[in-house]
C-alpha cells in the first residue's frame, strides 16, 4: 500500500532501526518505547488487521508465529517477554499495518490497560 508507513519500512523506503528480517517479516525497534526493549514484528506484505487474515495469510503468518522466540532469543530475554497484538479502535490500534508488539526486560503487569 503506497502511503502505508510500516510498508515503507519493510521496503526500505523509510529507515529504521531494523533488528532482523527475512522474505516473510521485518522487525525494527518502537520508535516509542513501552519497555526496555520493544520491537514490532510486521509482515512485508500489507494487511490492515487480524480481522483481514485471510485463508491464503496462514502459512506466511504460521512463519511469523514461530520467528517470535527466535527474536526473543536474538534479544536476550531471557526472562520472558509479552506479545501483543492491537487491532481497531478498542484494541487500542494507530498503525492499519499488522504488527505484532513483542517486550520484555521488565515485568509486565496484568490486566493489560
Ligand atoms: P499500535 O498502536 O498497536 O498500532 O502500534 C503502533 C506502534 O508503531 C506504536 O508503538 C508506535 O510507537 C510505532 N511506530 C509508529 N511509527 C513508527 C516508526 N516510523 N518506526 C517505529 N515505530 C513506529
Ligand atoms: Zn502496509
Amino acid at each position: 500500500m503506497s502511503d502505508c508507513i510500516f510498508c515503507k519500512i519493510a521496503s526500505g523506503e523509510i529507515p529504521a532501526k531494523i533488528v532482523f528480517e527475512d522474505d516473510v517479516f521485518v522487525c525494527f525497534h518502537d520508535l516509542e518505547p513501552q519497555a526496555p526493549v520493544h520491537v514490532l514484528i510486521v509482515p512485508k506484505f500489507h494487511v490492515k488487521s487480524l480481522d483481514d487474515l485471510s485463508k491464503q495469510d496462514e502459512q506466511k503468518m504460521g512463519h511469523i508465529m514461530v520467528s517470535i522466540k527466535k527474536i526473543a532469543e536474538l534479544l536476550e530475554l531471557k526472562e520472558g517477554y509479552r506479545a501483543v497484538i492491537n487491532t481497531g479502535e478498542d484494541g487500542g490500534q494507530t498503525v492499519e499495518h499488522l504488527h505484532i508488539h513483542l517486550m520484555g526486560k521488565r515485568k509486565m503487569n496484568w490486566p493489560a490497560g
